[in-house]
């Protein structure tokens, strides 16, 4: 971020924190070349993103529903919410930084369970049962022995 002050490129972020309404992260930074001090808001920007639905269809990304959608996975499990918010700005942002505007649902879906695999076992089982719509049992046996390992390492 360009120095307002000298029109230094090489500024420092101080701190970083959520704004009170939680839509935007507020950076105070630092120039180090003239010392001067400024605040920048860093907001989600979705207008452009559209969603590739396996049907073929498209709809506009909903980070509201995005959101509900974690928000039930990882219902009654111990996460801090802040934690939680942290991760959909997260997976959104990385859905922004891919450079394209079209993005299938399936590449959404597995964003978010590869999030929740690193979050939460549980969240991550309830998702991925939903997702993707295990009809076999014995799939969903597999997928949960695949898990095994990663429920150990958690404790
Ligand atoms: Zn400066």
């Amino acid at each position: 971020m360009r120095c307002p002050f000298c029109g230094n490129i090489d500024t420092q972020v101080k701190d970083s924190r959520p704004a009170e309404d939680h839509v935007s992260i507020r950076r105070r930074r630092f120039c180090p070349a003239c010392g001067g001090r400024f605040t920048t808001y860093e907001r989600v920007q979705l207008r452009d993103l559209v969603v590739i639905k396996t049907n073929g269809r498209r709809e506009d990304f909903d980070r509201d529903k995005l959101e509900r959608s974690i928000r039930i996975a990882l219902q009654k499990r111990p996460i801090d919410p802040e934690r939680i918010d942290q991760m959909i700005s997260g997976i959104v942002r990385r859905l922004e930084s891919m450079g394209e505007t079209d993005i299938p649902s399936k590449m959404i879906g597995e964003i978010v369970m590869e999030t929740l695999a690193r979050i939460d076992t549980v969240a991550y089982v309830r998702f991925a049962s939903v997702y993707k719509n295990f009809q076999a049992a014995d799939d969903f046996d597999k997928f949960v022995s695949e898990l095994r390992p990663e429920t150990q390492a958690e404790k």
